[in-house]
């Protein structure tokens, strides 16, 4: 048992100055003046410190990505202590291009390596390619029989990567993620990587009128990869989506047209588009690619995990938006959006995923994942 005692609570929501008890990876108490009893064996003075819910990063290439410049580009997989250092305390792990060399068992394995390592990991069935690949068979019969299996992603539309799917494979992709969710209680949600092509979000409104298939079947995200699309993602939101915007990008990047998360963010903002429809994710260990204008891959990186805070320092200091609405979109929103209730929060019940974090530089100074502190 653990009490840490004097903190500022973002839940995300403002909570006050509170003490809160944690006991076997859950958080147990909120309240004032708690005292440490017979059973904490560990207190500590939070001295107004913010305690923030654990980062919730809804795309991590896990077992690695990349790979797009031949065998020597293979990108390495996510080190456990790199994602609890940069506040993520759970991951939903997913493949990218490669399905070929990586795979879903391997995704898996890594999934669980992560969370003997204290970090909450989760993973979607799938790739970028359709027909889609699957560990059991079926998208259905991954999502209802493994535990960790909690979706489908990313499938690639936009994209000279991606297998150039029709909308009605598209369609068919959500209603089986949808059916196995149903069926096991998860979020069988779909995550669409999407790219470059000025057709970009057409295919999913093209399935939405075609079938019974609504705009929450989905989470598009890179929507802020270009202007045009961080535009189009706007309107999808307008109509009922929810959008997901990659924190991870480079200067040469921007310069090419992406856009910071964080500046993106800003603009969906002042759309008027709520917290609860908006979440950003790190893509790390995927590739950074560059391409010239033939198509050329010109270099590659890769993403690093700690973008995500970055950009929610960027946020809250450089564009001055609301804490706790830019917090939400790493902690509340993906976990409603990936249905994964005992996470993303601040409550009793919930588990005690928590990050203190510094009220005037932001660094995260220690992270709980799983009732287990770590200070940095
Ligand atoms: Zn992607």
């Amino acid at each position: 048992m653990l009490l840490i005692r004097n903190a500022e609570i973002c839940a995300p929501e403002p909570l006050g100055r509170a003490d809160v008890v944690v006991a076997g990876g859950c958080i147990v108490a909120i309240g004032h003046d708690l005292t440490p009893g017979n059973l904490v064996h560990a207190v500590v003075e939070a001295g107004g410190r913010w305690l923030w819910p654990g980062f919730v990063d809804g795309l991590v290439h896990i077992s690695g990505g990349g790979g797009e410049g031949g065998f020597a580009t293979r990108m390495p997989p996510l080190i456990a202590d790199d994602a609890l250092r940069a506040g993520v305390t759970t991951v939903i792990g997913a493949l990218g291009t490669d399905d070929v060399t990586r795979s879903h068992a391997d995704l898996l394995a890594t999934a669980r390596a992560l969370h003997a390592a204290h970090l909450s990991a989760y993973m979607l069935t799938g790739s970028y390619h359709v027909p889609v690949r699957t560990l059991t068979g079926s998208i259905r019969s991954d999502i209802v029989l493994i535990p960790e299996v909690i979706g489908v992603g990313e499938v690639a539309i936009a994209d000279h990567r991606g297998a150039q799917p029709t909308a009605d494979e598209m369609a068919r992709i959500a209603a089986e993620s949808r059916v196995g969710g149903l069926l096991s209680g998860k979020s069988g949600r779909v995550l669409v990587h999407v790219g470059d092509h000025e057709s970009g979000l057409h295919l999913l409104r093209e399935a939405g009128q075609r079938h019974a298939i609504g705009a929450g079947h989905w989470l598009p995200t890179h929507i802020n990869r270009q202007q045009r699309l961080l535009e189009e993602g706007i309107e999808w939101a307008r109509a009922g989506g929810s959008i997901d915007l990659t924190t991870s990008t480079t200067p040469a990047l921007v310069a090419a047209g992406d856009i910071y998360a964080a500046d993106a963010l800003a603009q969906v903002f002042r759309a008027g588009i709520p917290a609860a429809q908006v979440t950003m994710s790190s893509d790390a260990q995927a590739s950074l690619p560059l391409f010239d204008a033939q198509g050329q891959l010109l270099d590659l990186q890769a993403a690093p995990i700690a973008s995500l805070h970055e950009d929610v320092v960027r946020a809250m200091h450089a564009f001055k938006l609301d804490r706790h609405e830019v917090l939400r979109t790493v902690t509340r929103t993906p976990a409603q959006l990936w249905q994964l209730p005992r996470k993303g929060r601040i409550a009793v019940g919930a588990d005690a995923d928590l990050l203190m974090v510094d009220p005037a530089t932001l660094a995260i100074e220690a992270t709980i994942a799983g009732g287990v502190l770590r200070w940095w």
